[in-house]
């Protein structure tokens, strides 16, 4: 078995979407990035590609190339998922915590899961989403970004 983990951080701005997870949530702010910024896809990859042994995304997918400009994380995360396959792994489980302030995430986690869980190639049941706040205290206390958090477990395949 291998182990990753992943940690990212997108700022909240107006006039940009919300994606989380896959899932696009109604909200009146959205997060900045090169990408569609979607926070959670992006710790998960970097947990994916620390547990085959493979850097992190900004490596694989640098944030001046115009090919990922606006891209759907979903896409890239489809390209790490093909990297933990060649490696000879798949996905045992997944367990993620967004921390934000607002919006309430929770009635998404379903969403985002079977959405993870398609282009992982791997049941919902293996992912597993949280959220919490930081009860108003700092950057997420303060809605000026979202964070996400995510470890994998990564089996071999024999
Ligand atoms: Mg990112």
């Amino acid at each position: 078995m291998r182990i990753g983990i992943g940690y990212d951080v997108h700022r909240l701005v107006p006039d940009r979407k919300l994606i989380i997870g896959g899932v696009e949530i109604p909200h009146t702010l959205g997060l900045l990035g090169h990408s569609d910024a979607d926070v959670l896809t992006h710790a998960l990859m970097d947990a994916l590609l620390g547990a085959i042994g493979q850097g992190d995304i900004g490596q694989w997918f640098p944030d001046r190339d115009p090919r990922y400009a606006g891209i759907d994380s979903l896409i890239l995360l489809e390209q790490v998922m093909k990297k933990v396959t060649e490696a000879g792994y798949r996905i045992g489980n997944i367990d993620g915590v967004v921390i934000a302030q607002r919006p309430k995430l929770g009635g998404y986690f379903p969403e985002m899961r079977s959405a993870l869980a398609r282009v992982m190639g791997c049941e919902p049941e293996r992912i597993n989403l949280k959220a919490t706040t930081e009860e108003k205290l700092g950057f997420t206390g303060r809605e000026e970004g979202i964070e996400a958090e995510v470890v994998c477990l990564l089996e071999e395949v024999h």
